[in-house]
């Protein structure tokens, strides 16, 4: 009886728009090879991991954290070479980023704009805040239509536009020029998402000199440390102080902060992974390129989309679940996804798993 009248007011009460969505849903993987979210497959070194255990015995939980993350805003800039005269907003994830983003910009006209297929989470923010989404299609190949944004632009007078480079999840970068035009017909903020740059050779730093409506928003998730989840927005101190109006406070944890320091001041070995990650990325896709019944197109990023042309690929997906598996699945996503899966750059071995499951599949 209580269920029912609970029911009954959350349908009086929450949005219909809300109660018609589905909760963003992350497949299990437990006892798969875990190839669907874009991580790093390697974790520290035994000796390196003692150390940040020692690291974080030092620290209680009594008290809260660091409200701005001063520190971890200092190793960013270190490690990343953000110039000083830029100032760095903290997000627990990027996804927290885009949330304070539009929220700080939102109002009942205002319209948030990205290619598509894009990263879903612009479009979804958006629709939580409810403010009007436009997705521009990228071209057959996945290349930015620059004519189709720029009209589009022209058209909705969009307030933000989200790029990522290299997107996600064609792996492929625009293009600075590209961007460049972009930024330069956009009457409000562009931001360029550059959440795979490490593994992409690309810096949209270099451009916020030129620009007044640019901000970089980069995460430290797919580098090897998705657990954290800690995300940075750069951009000119105009833009940052109305955006951090809007970030709840103490949204970076005290474990997070101590644990980013630390993995800052170790970044080499983050940055040996990501080396060798680029060099698997290669090897796995001139090996998807043999097989027979795919087409897979070349990424700047740390997984491979390619293309289902015999087999259907929701039974694709299923059946390397069921050989121990996990791929992202994104047929039925978007009208130029169709057909295609997403497999993150595992270790070799994973990789080699992989490939031998769906060369099965396929022959
Ligand atoms: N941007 C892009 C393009 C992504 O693909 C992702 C993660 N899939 C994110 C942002 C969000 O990353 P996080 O919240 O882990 O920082």
């Amino acid at each position: 009886e209580l269920d029912q009248a609970v029911q009954a007011r959350v349908e009086k009460w929450v949005r219909s728009d809300i109660q018609s969505l589905k909760a963003y849903q992350v497949a299990d993987a437990s006892g798969l090879i875990k190839l669907d979210a874009m991580e790093n497959p390697y974790t520290w070194e035994e000796e390196l991991k003692q150390q940040w255990l020692a690291e974080m015995q030092q620290q209680s939980l009594n008290r809260y954290p660091d409200p701005s993350g001063k520190s971890v805003v200092a190793g960013l800039k270190e490690v990343f070479g953000i110039d000083q005269r830029y100032d760095v907003l903290l997000g627990n994830g990027s996804d927290e980023l885009i949330q304070i983003i539009i929220a700080a910009l939102a109002a009942d006209n205002l319209t948030v704009l990205s290619p598509e297929p894009s990263f879903v989470m612009y479009e979804m923010i958006a629709k939580f805040l409810r403010v009007n989404y436009v997705g521009v299609p990228l071209g057959n190949d996945f290349t930015l239509d620059l004519t189709a944004m720029l009209d589009a632009i022209e058209a909705h007078q969009p307030g933000v536009v989200f790029l990522a480079q290299p997107n996600n999840p064609t792996g492929n970068l625009f293009g600075e020029e590209k961007v460049r035009r972009i930024i330069e017909a956009s009457p409000g903020l562009v931001v360029v998402d550059e959440a795979y740059l490490a593994f992409a050779e690309s810096n949209a730093l270099t451009l916020l000199a030129d620009y007044s409506n640019l901000v970089v928003m980069r995460t430290l998730s797919k580098v090897g440390l998705a657990g954290l989840r800690l995300g940075f927005l750069v951009g000119h101190p105009g833009w940052i102080n109305e955006l951090n109006k809007v970030r709840l406070p103490y949204n970076i944890n005290q474990l997070t902060q101590v644990s980013a320091q630390f993995a800052l001041l170790h970044y080499n070995q983050l940055a040996e992974q990501i080396t060798q990650l680029v060099v698997d990325r290669e090897r796995l896709f001139e090996s998807l390129q043999q097989l027979e019944g795919i087409t897979v197109w070349p990424s700047q990023a740390n997984f491979l989309l390619f293309r289902s042309l015999t087999v259907p690929a929701k039974a694709l997906h299923q059946a390397l679940i069921k050989e121990g598996v996990l791929i992202k699945c994104l047929d039925g996503a978007h009208p130029l996804l169709t057909g295609c899966l997403r497999v993150t750059v595992g270790a070799p071995a994973e990789n080699e798993a992989f490939l031998k499951v769906l060369s099965a599949l396929l022959s």
